[in-house]
C-alpha cells in the first residue's frame, strides 16, 4: 500500500469516527469525560452582594468619622440590621451585605477604639463587594455541549447543582502487543526476551484519553494466535490497538492478519518518523490500528492519531496546544525523507533542547521529553535560537 502524508492519514481515521451513545452518568465520575448538553446555572453567583473580605461595611461617606459596630455577621448567616449614618457591621469573607453599606474596609485597615467604636485608618479602599449576578446570572450556560471535563469544570457542575450530566459514552479499546521476544513486567527476562512496555503504556495513554482500556495480552508472532486475539478483540471493543509486527521482517504480518479477519485497511504507511509503518482500517463498526513495536513510535502514535480519534468519538474537538519557543542549541537529523517528530524538553529559560535519544526503542530518554516538534520533510538542520513549534507530550 502507498505511503502517504500525515495529514491524509489524519484526515483518513478522522473521517471513520463514530460518535459513541449519549450516557447520563454522576458529576463526580464526569473527569475526563466529553459533555453532551450545555450545562445552565440555576441561579445567580454570587447569589447575594458578598464581601470579599473580612471587614467592615458601612457607607462610604461614613469613611472619615468614628463608627458605631451594629451586628457581626458571618458568612452563611443573613444580615439583621440596616447600616446607617455613622454605623458599621463587622462581616466575612463570603457573607452577604447588609442593606445600608455600600463598602466593607478591611480589618487591616481599622483600628476598634476603647468606646468600641471603629474607625478607618486607610487611605483609600475599594468596595470589596461582588455585587449578586456578577459572575453568573441564572440561566447562563456554564459549561458548554463538547467540553472535556477537567476538574474546575466539576466545581462549575457542583456550583449550578448538576449532579448527573450527559456525557459520551467511553469507548472501549483493546490493546494487544505481539512479538515473541515479549514477557509481561513480572517476569524476568532471559536470553533474546524484553519486557512488554507498549500495552501499559497503551492502556495510561487510553485512561488518560476518559476511555476504557481493555488488556488482552501478548499475541506470539504465528498467524493463527495474531488472528484469534484479533478477532476476539475486534468482536469486544470499540478500537482496537495492535503494536509490533507492522514493519517489514519475516514475522510482520499484522496487516495481513488483519484483512484476514475482514478489517478493511485505510492506509499502512505514513511517511512520518517515528511512525512509518502505521496501519489503520475499519471492521464494519471497529476501528483498528497496527501500531509500531518500538514504544517511543507507539507513544507518538497514540498522541497524533489515537487519542484525537478517540475524543471526537466522545464528542470532543481537540486542538492540541502548540507553542513557539526557541531552540536552546542548533539541532541536525541524520536523513531528512521523512518529516519528524522529536522529543524535546523545555528548560528553565523557555528554550527547546531535543532530548538525546539513541531512536525509538529509547524509552528512558523519551521518558525526560516534555513535548514534540516537528521538522518537515527535506529540513535538516534547526539554528540555534530558531523558533520551533512545540506540542506537549
Ligand atoms: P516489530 O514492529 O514487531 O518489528 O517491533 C519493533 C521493535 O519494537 C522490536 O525491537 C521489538 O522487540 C520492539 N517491541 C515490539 N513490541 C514491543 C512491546 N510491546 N514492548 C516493548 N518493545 C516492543
Ligand atoms: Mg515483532
Amino acid at each position: 500500500m502507498e505511503l502517504i502524508s500525515f495529514e491524509e492519514a489524519y484526515s483518513i481515521v478522522m473521517n471513520s469516527a463514530f460518535e459513541t451513545e449519549i450516557e447520563t452518568i454522576a458529576f463526580t465520575r464526569s473527569l475526563n469525560r466529553v459533555l453532551k448538553e450545555d450545562i445552565t446555572c440555576d441561579m445567580d453567583m454570587p447569589p447575594f452582594n458578598k464581601a470579599t473580605v473580612d471587614g467592615f461595611a458601612c457607607r462610604r461617606v461614613d469613611l472619615g468619622v468614628e463608627l458605631e459596630l451594629i451586628e457581626t455577621i458571618p458568612a452563611g448567616t443573613s444580615p439583621q440590621k440596616i447600616v446607617s449614618e455613622y454605623q458599621c457591621s463587622k462581616i466575612m469573607t463570603g457573607a452577604a451585605i447588609p442593606e445600608g453599606a455600600d463598602l466593607v474596609f478591611m480589618v487591616e485597615d481599622s483600628v476598634i477604639l476603647t468606646s468600641g467604636k471603629v474607625r478607618y485608618t486607610g487611605s483609600s479602599t475599594k468596595d470589596n463587594i461582588s455585587p449578586r449576578g456578577e459572575d453568573i446570572r441564572s440561566g447562563d450556560i456554564v459549561l458548554k455541549k463538547g467540553t472535556l471535563v477537567r476538574p474546575q469544570d466539576l466545581a462549575l457542575l457542583a456550583m449550578a447543582g448538576r449532579t448527573s450530566v450527559k456525557a459520551g459514552k467511553q469507548p472501549v479499546v483493546s490493546v494487544i502487543s505481539s512479538g515473541n521476544e515479549l514477557v509481561e513486567p513480572s517476569v524476568k527476562p532471559v536470553l533474546s526476551q524484553i519486557r512488554n512496555t507498549n500495552s501499559y503504556q497503551l492502556m495510561a495513554q487510553i485512561e488518560s484519553a476518559g476511555a476504557i482500556g481493555n488488556y488482552l495480552g501478548i499475541a506470539k508472532d504465528d498467524q493463527d494466535a495474531t488472528f484469534e486475539i484479533i478477532s476476539q478483540a475486534i468482536s469486544q471493543s470499540d478500537v482496537v490497538l495492535i503494536t509490533g509486527g507492522v514493519s517489514m521482517g519475516d514475522f510482520d504480518f499484522v496487516p495481513a492478519v488483519l484483512e484476514r479477519a475482514g478489517v478493511r485497511l485505510l492506509f499502512s504507511r505514513i511517511n512520518i518518523q517515528p511512525g512509518k509503518p502505521v496501519t489503520f482500517g475499519i471492521h464494519r463498526k471497529a476501528l483498528v490500528f497496527g501500531l509500531p513495536g518500538n514504544p517511543v513510535s507507539s507513544f507518538i502514535q497514540f498522541e497524533l492519531l489515537v487519542r484525537p480519534l478517540l475524543w471526537e468519538m466522545m464528542g470532543y474537538q481537540w486542538n492540541p496546544l502548540i507553542i513557539d519557543l526557541p531552540m536552546e542549541k542548533s539541532f541536525e537529523r541524520k536523513s531528512a525523507e521523512r518529516r519528524a517528530m522529536i522529543p524535546v524538553s523545555i528548560t528553565k529559560d523557555g528554550l527547546v533542547s531535543p532530548v538525546e535519544y539513541h531512536g525509538s526503542a529509547h524509552i528512558s530518554a523519551f521518558s525526560k521529553a516534555t513535548g514534540i516538534i516537528t521538522l518537515p520533510e527535506g529540513k535538516k538542520y534547526v539554528e540555534k535560537g530558531e523558533i520551533v513549534s512545540v506540542r506537549q507530550i
